[in-house]
């Protein structure tokens, strides 16, 4: 039987959950606001070493989920976590209030998946504008960001959409976390 996972993309608005999923699927970055129109998940091919064949890979599909419109109440719809295997929580490393709802979106996940403990990884956005002149317009320390994901027992990661910093490493790292949980 073929393995397909899914995994949801939250976080505030206009902190880049669009532009990381589109620079991961092999679009350019836009420099603009992307509305959602029509697709909503983009897909992708985990490769795991087998561990029945060895030297050669398992290939696991995923579907990654944006969540386009629900930022605004800071909620996710339990349907939509209902199908989840594993969650990226982004925020904006120049606009503090969105690492302030990271406490919210993080309520909101274990408020949904009580019994589970579902694979999570702590994002970082914008690495590119929050390193840039000296670290002038960073608002969310390194070290901030790693002591709430230490007390999550997840991984942090500073990614940036606009230079490709990372988005490869961070659906890597979350589908491995899946993978393994499983
Ligand atoms: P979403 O609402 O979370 O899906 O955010 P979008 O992907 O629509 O991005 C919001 C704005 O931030 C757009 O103007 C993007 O071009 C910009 N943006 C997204 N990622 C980055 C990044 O890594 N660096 C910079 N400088 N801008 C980014
Ligand atoms: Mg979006």
């Amino acid at each position: 039987m073929k393995r397909k996972y899914n995994v949801l993309i939250l976080g505030d608005g206009a902190i880049g959950k669009t532009s990381i999923l589109q620079v991961y699927a092999g679009s350019e970055f836009k420099g603009e606001h992307i509305r959602t129109v029509g697709v909503d998940s983009i897909s992708a091919v985990y490769k795991h070493p087998s561990e029945t064949h060895p030297g050669q890979e398992e290939s696991i599909d995923f579907k990654v989920w944006d969540t386009a419109g629900q930022e605004r109440f800071r909620t996710i719809t339990p349907q939509m976590f209902r199908m989840a295997h594993g969650v990226i929580i982004a925020f904006d490393l120049t606009k503090r209030e969105t690492f302030e709802g990271v406490k919210v979106w993080m309520d909101c996940i274990y408020k949904l998946s009580r019994e589970l403990c579902i694979p999570k990884v702590l994002v970082g956005n914008k690495c590119d504008l929050a390193n840039a002149d000296g670290g002038a317009l960073r608002q969310v320390l390194r070290m901030e960001a790693m002591k709430v994901a230490q007390e999550h027992e997840i991984e942090y990661i500073e990614t940036s959409a606009k230079e490709d910093v990372n988005i490869k490493e961070l659906m890597q790292h979350i589908f491995k976390e899946v993978y393994v949980q499983q």
